[in-house]
């Protein structure tokens, strides 16, 4: 598969700074209790720091519940719809403007369980969820085989599993590996293990300096 490698899409001077203001619209629903820690550790994954903005104006990363099919700023093509109960977000880039992004989250994230369908997902499985769409905003554009293994990896390759006794159990893990007890728990892309200047931090790190 041919890279694109779009990244850098922040400016120069945004980028010395070494730092993306976000702001949530509206209240987070499910991640409002795990955005904070999402944002934690990504911060410490990278020279890059997400910080609070002060309003809405003034962020580089917005982050809303919502469906990308309303349109963001003019962004050329409407994406595909964001179905409300699925495990992954997305983010878009303004069409308008060089320094904003929005990342649009689920409205209720839920793992497929026997017999009762569907249920809302647990913490470990919503943090995952913003710090994937997190490494986006970043101005990491195209997913890459070397993301395999860490929560940059496209979610094309992951399988979601319920947890046996309850919600936090739930895991996301990557396909063709085993989510049962005796898996590789390196392989649990939602476990966001540190990324120890693997490919993915090399992305970043090229961003940012
Ligand atoms: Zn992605």
């Amino acid at each position: 598969m041919q890279e694109t490698h779009g990244d850098g899409y922040w400016s120069a001077g945004i980028r010395r700074a070494g730092k993306l203001q976000y702001f949530a619209i509206g209240h987070l629903g499910p991640f409002h209790s795990v955005l904070t820690a999402a944002i934690h550790w990504f911060n410490a994954q990278s020279r890059l720091n997400f910080v609070p903005a002060r309003s809405e104006s003034a962020a580089h990363v917005l982050i809303e519940i919502g469906d990308p099919m309303v349109s963001f700023e003019g962004y050329p093509e409407p994406p595909d719809p964001l179905p409300a109960i699925q495990t992954r977000g997305l983010t878009l880039p303004s069409a308008k403007r060089q320094d904003k992004v929005k990342i649009f989250l689920p409205a209720n994230p839920c793992m497929s369980v026997r017999k009762i369908g569907a249920r809302p997902t647990g913490g470990k499985v919503k943090k995952y969820i913003i710090t994937h769409e997190l490494f986006h905003a970043a101005g990491l554009d195209e997913h890459s085989d070397a993301s395999l293994k860490d929560a940059f990896c496209d979610g094309e390759d992951l399988y979601d599993q319920a947890g046996d006794k309850n919600a936090e159990e739930d895991s996301v893990w990557l396909k063709g590996t085993s989510g049962g007890s005796d898996g590789n728990p390196r392989n649990q892309i939602s476990g966001l293990f540190p990324l120890n200047g693997n490919a993915t931090a090399q992305r970043l790190n090229a961003i940012w300096p």
